[in-house]
């Protein structure tokens, strides 16, 4: 059985301040410890379901040369291998080569979503909201498209409780999906504490491998459009001469292709 860890910083247990996520703050150093440690839970839950290879991507842009680049990597459990991309999206290797399930670590709810601890789409400073032919979507959304592309099922998702109930509005109820804390607002939560997260993490992993068909892969249709409403002009302006986008006004941008990777590619790598 082969696994995608697919990861993101801001859900992590004991995370609810940028300065915990941003590299070369002296919070960040605390804060990729406990995000390994949440990964590696997956991981072990993984393998007790009897994954053989198991492939770690972390999705956290972190800024400069630490984006997705986080893991502190002698700290990371020996029994997966693990990405550095150099583009978020970029690396779907394992997934071309057949996937057989993928679990979300660590995630974040969209932009604006209350109650969701450092709440965002894609970029805290540019990104205001984002759908999928007509389905408002987050960063858990984009990641399951990009698992579904290549029919991959998306079987847990762990994070805050806006991110977990987000998730199971998308994905389906057959998702199982860990809250290791219940945001009181953007940059404040009531948390579990990082050891018994693991332990949640490691059981969830572990219970949502034994059913692959509990959740359908994310398909968000065909044809599909992808719009994007941005928080200032200037994030359209770099787009104004991509050929297949279309600008619907000064903030927000809409392309349509077959499926829903091709219209992802057709702007997301322009900028
Ligand atoms: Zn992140």
């Amino acid at each position: 059985m082969k696994v995608h860890v697919i990861t993101d910083m801001e859900g992590v247990s004991g995370i609810v301040k940028w300065q915990q996520t941003s590299g070369g703050d002296p919070m960040y150093e605390e804060g990729r410890r406990l995000y390994t440690e949440e990964i590696n839970a997956a991981v072990r839950g993984a393998k007790a379901a009897g994954a053989t290879e198991i492939v770690v991507m972390d999705c956290h842009g972190a800024g400069g040369a630490w984006s997705f680049n986080s893991l502190v990597h002698d700290l990371l459990d020996p029994d997966c291998e693990y990405v550095v991309q150099e583009e978020w999206t970029a690396y779907t290797g394992f997934l071309e080569s057949g996937c057989d399930a993928a679990l979300f670590v660590g995630m974040h709810a969209m932009n604006g979503a209350q109650f969701g601890v450092l709440n965002h789409t894609v970029s805290g400073q540019e990104w205001q909201n984002l759908w999928f032919n007509g389905t408002l979507v987050g960063e858990t959304g984009i990641n399951a498209a990009l698992c579904g592309t290549w029919g991959v099922p998306v079987l847990l998702v762990t994070g805050d409780r806006a991110t977990c109930e987000e998730a199971t509005e998308l994905l389906g109820a057959g998702l199982r999906t860990v809250a290791v804390k219940e945001g009181l607002g953007r940059y404040s939560a009531r948390q579990i504490p990082a050891v018994r997260a693991r332990q949640m993490i490691e059981e969830g992993a572990k219970r949502s491998l034994q059913d692959l068909g509990a959740v359908q892969p994310y398909d968000p249709g065909s044809p599909c459009t992808i719009e994007v409403e941005y928080k200032v002009s200037s994030a359209v302006d770099k787009l104004r001469r991509v050929p297949a986008v279309e600008v619907v006004d000064s903030r927000r941008i809409r392309t349509t292709a077959d499926t829903w990777w091709q219209a992802w590619q057709q702007f997301f790598f322009f900028d």
